[in-house]
Order: C-alpha cells, then sequence, then structure tokens
C-alpha cells in the first residue's frame, strides 16, 4: 500500500491540525539499580553487574531504591506536580528476552507525580506543556543480535543478552496532548524536550545523553480537520536526538495528511524513525493497557512519602533554566531578542562563564556569536566542542581592551588558539601579533607615508581630516596591521597641522 498524495508540510499543516504527545525515558544517575544494590556502571563486561533480584531468579525480593525516588520526586517538583501521598509499584507483563522477569516492575494508575506543567520559549512567546505523569519503573536487559551484517535479527547467527542495565532506575515523563501549536509543532516538540533536558541536567539526576541512550523520546502525533475531533495518534519510539525530535513530527504531519487527503485511515501503531532518510517506518500494532495486564506489584510495600520530606526537597530544588536565563538575562542587560539569539545558539552557559572569567557580557557575546559561531558553523562543530575556552575568550577581549591588540589581530590569535598554540598571550608572543605602539617606531612609519603621498599630506594640511585615513592606511600596510590605528591616526593630524 503507499499513498498517492505527497503533500508539502504547508499543505498539511494548512489543511490539517496537529496533535502532539512526548513520553520521555531518563536513565538515572543513581550509584545501584532500582531494586537490588547491584552496580550501574556503563561500560562494564556483560553480565557482570547482576544478582538474583535483577536476573529474576525465584525467590529473589525487591527493595526500592530510595535515592531513586528522591530523583523522581524532584524531577516531579521541577515540573509543578503534585506528588501522590501513596502509591503502589505495578507489574506489567510482557515476553522479551532481555527482561528475565517476564514482567516489569512499574507505576500504572498510582503514579508518583502527577498534573504539572513545563513552560517552554519559542521566538519570544511562552508555551505551556502541561505534564501527565511522572513515574518510576526498571529498565530492561540489552539484546545483541551477531553474526548478520546489520546487526539485526534477520541474518543474523545468535542473540546474545546483556543483562547489565536490567533493572536500572527508569523516570517515564508522560506530556498532556497539546494541541493548537499548528505548524509550530515539530519545533515545539524540539524546545520541550530541550527544556526537559536542561532542567534534568540542573537537578542532577542523570547525565540525559540522548546519544547514549539515557534520555529516550517517544514522539506522538495526530492530525484532525479543523473543528474536528482529535484523530488517532500513532507512537514513534527511540528519537534519539534533538533534530530528530523535530524531523520525526514535521515527516509523520506530512505522512498523516498524504494518507488522510486520500481518504485512508490512520492506525493506532508503534513506528520507527530512520535517521538516515528522516522519516518514520511502520513498526507493531500498538498495546493498549489491557495486554499488559497490570496488577499491583505485591513483592513491595506501597510508597508513603512522608509531606515534610517532599516539602524538604522542593525547599533545596536548584534555580532552575527558565528562572537562571531571566536572571542572567537582567544581569548581563540583554534585551529579549539578544537573549533569544543567545538560547538559540546555545551560548549561555559559554557566556555566563567568559563574563565569570573577567569579559564584559556583551564582549562576551560578541565572541560567540560573531567569530566563533561563523567558524563553528564553517567546520560544522559545536560552540563548545572548537577548542576555544570561556577562559580564552575572556584573556583574548582583555590583551584587545589593554590595548595589545586590535580586533583584526584577534581574530588572528584567535585561529592559534582554535589550532592549539596556547593560550591568547602565548600565541601573541608566538606569532609576533602584539600592536606596534612604541611611538618612535610610529613615528618613522607615519613620516614614510607622508612622504610617499604629498597630495593626501596637502589635503590633510588644508583642514581635510578625512583624508587622513589613507594615510592610516599606509602605516597599517607598512606595520602589517600591528599598529594601534587610533595612535597612528593622532600622530599623522599632530604632524600635519
Ligand atoms: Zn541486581
Amino acid at each position: 500500500m503507499s499513498t498517492v498524495t505527497q503533500l508539502s508540510y504547508e499543505e498539511a499543516v494548512a489543511a490539517f491540525e496537529p496533535v502532539i504527545g512526548l513520553e520521555t525515558h531518563v536513565e538515572l544517575g543513581t550509584n545501584t539499580k532500582m531494586f537490588c544494590g547491584c552496580p550501574t556502571a556503563f561500560g562494564a563486561e556483560p553480565n557482570t553487574q547482576v544478582c538474583p533480584v535483577c536476573l529474576g531468579l525465584p525467590g529473589a525480593l525487591p527493595v526500592a531504591n530510595r535515592a531513586a525516588i528522591e530523583a523522581t520526586i524532584r524531577i516531579g517538583l521541577a515540573l509543578n506536580c503534585s506528588i501522590a501521598p501513596w502509591g503502589r509499584f505495578a507489574r506489567k507483563n510482557y515476553f522479551y528476552p532481555d527482561m528475565p522477569k517476564n514482567f516489569q516492575i512499574s507505576q500504572y494508575d498510582e503514579p508518583l507525580c502527577v498534573d504539572g506543567y513545563l513552560d517552554v520559549e519559542i521566538d519570544g512567546e511562552t508555551v505551556r506543556i502541561g505534564i501527565e505523569r511522572v513515574h518510576l519503573e526498571e529498565d530492561t536487559g540489552k539484546t545483541l543480535h551477531v553474526g548478520g551484517a546489520t546487526g539485526r535479527i534477520h541474518g543474523a547467527t545468535e542473540s546474545l543478552v546483556d543483562y547489565n542495565r536490567a533493572g536500572i532506575p527508569l523516570v517515564e515523563i508522560v506530556t498532556k496532548p497539546v494541541p493548537g501549536t499548528g505548524a509550530r509543532a515539530p519545533e515545539i516538540a524540539r524546545a520541550y524536550v530541550t527544556e526537559l533536558r536542561d532542567v534534568i541536567r540542573t537537578l542532577d539526576v542523570s547525565d540525559v545523553r540522548m546519544e547514549q541512550g539515557s534520555m529516550r523520546c517517544d514522539v506522538n502525533t495526530s492530525l484532525n480537520r479543523p473543528g474536528a475531533e482529535w484523530g488517532t495518534r500513532t507512537e514513534t519510539k527511540n528519537v534519539n536526538s534533538l533534530r530528530s525530535v523535530e524531523r520525526a513530527v514535521r515527516s509523520e504531519i506530512i505522512r498523516q495528511a498524504g494518507v488522510l487527503t486520500d481518504g485512508g485511515k490512520i492506525i493506532q501503531e508503534t513506528r520507527h524513525f530512520h535517521e538516515e532518510t528522516g522519516d518514520t517506518r511502520s513498526g507493531r500494532s500498538k498495546e493498549t493497557a489491557t495486554d499488559y495486564r497490570y496488577f499491583p506489584e505485591p513483592d513491595l510495600v506501597p510508597l508513603a512519602p512522608a509531606a515534610e520530606w517532599i516539602a524538604e526537597l522542593k525547599a533545596a530544588l536548584p534555580e532552575l533554566p527558565r528562572v537562571r536565563r531571566a536572571r542572567l538575562q537582567s544581569e548581563w542587560g540583554f534585551t529579549d531578542l539578544d537573549m533569544q539569539s543567545v538560547v538559540n545558539a546555545g551560548a549561555v552557559e559559554l557566556i555566563s562563564a567568559t563574563v565569570e572569567a573577567g569579559a564584559t557580557a556583551a564582549s562576551a557575546r560578541k565572541w560567540w556569536l560573531g567569530e566563533l559561531a561563523r567558524r563553528a558553523n564553517e567546520t560544522e562543530t559545536e560552540l563548545d566542542a572548537l577548542g576555544v575556552t570561556p577562559a580564552a575568550v575572556a584573556e583574548l577581549q582583555g590583551l584587545v581592551d589593554a590595548g595589545k591588540i586590535n580586533d583584526k589581530l584577534a581574530r588572528v590569535v584567535l585561529e592559534g588558539v582554535i589550532a592549539g598554540e596556547g593560550t591568547p598571550a602565548e600565541v601573541v608572543a608566538a606569532r609576533g601579533l602584539e600592536v606596534v605602539s612604541d611611538e618612535g617606531a610610529l613615528t618613522k612609519a607615519v613620516d614614510d607615508a607622508i612622504a610617499a603621498n604629498p597630495d593626501v599630506a596637502a589635503k590633510v594640511r588644508d583642514g581635510k581630516v578625512a583624508a587622513a585615513g589613507a594615510l592610516v592606511g599606509a602605516v597599517m600596510k607598512a606595520t602589517g596591521g600591528k599598529a594601534d590605528a587610533k595612535t597612528v591616526r593622532e600622530l599623522i593630524i599632530a604632524r600635519l597641522s
């Protein structure tokens, strides 16, 4: 079956209204697993971090990890949720070889945190994303299909299972459906995941690295005609980068709009996002909750976090990213537009660190969003991976402010820093880039320039001061750009008046 109609994105969102929803899994950075004392360190030899509990051996009993519960409550509080005073874990029953117990301990109708929200900013406008629930569960192991060319099960000669990951605490954060986003649905989905990642990073409960799988995102998308009921949604699984979140929503909107335009029906199913092609492909038809035969976990006591404990955790929350950005904007004296460009460039922390290293906010912004952003763009590198530290940028600006180098030389110095030649001061010394401000040396160059350009000099003598520019240029050329232009100009005017 293939779709005949292929709409553009603009046509799709003109004819249909998208409703999105996001389910995000975050692996907590606790020292031990959710229900046993096994370590959680990444990258150990397969099946070396296991015990009877996380291997699901008969008779083994789970004990809940207090640190994981605390981390989940803090995430819930940061997302403005209510914390349930009482609740139970539940068994989610299904068979999968990487899940040794044949059920996952999760939370079902009694999640730990409910009914919150996260505000995200898009082009200076605040969009509030409702949070339906935040609950705690355990991760599964990992299956490795070997012997085939692709690493997939097809063509593999054997499958190996590593249970080191089985039982690592996993928090699932589920949004309420988000209607009314229109054409901005993909952008808003990305902005939400970005903000959520920053919040969780600020709480220091996970390293939230999407590329390593410690943060994984499922994206729900449905379309409806304006004014009609919401459509059937699909769930795109394991979207593993911020950029892919945006692309997955966009491509699913285009696909569904094509199907619906042809009079087809959207099937409730799981789909997989393909990084190479940027589209989604059909996976399995989506299970409903009844397929999992949930029931309260009989081996664990109910969770009943004390109100005082929750109040303590709430009082101890760190300054959250949105509040921090507002404070920094006011401290830095940036306009909304200035700040927006800093946020979009992902440069908030870099500028903050540069200011801490002694630069003014304006000069820090000038370097990171100007010359450095240009170089990052050219080499398709992230700003923080350029090899230039905030301290180096502050030092560079310090050299400019002290008159040791000018802006043009500063860019050459930056080149040296990026090439690994040392700190800005070291590059200036090694490459001999310091400006010539010694008046004796400059006077000689000025005299030479006047002698070589008698007609220009005559104009300046007649009061046409603007003509001095040509002489300044000649001196700069003679000194290889290392003269201080302001001093040169003063010397020329003094000589010719
Ligand atoms: Zn264990």
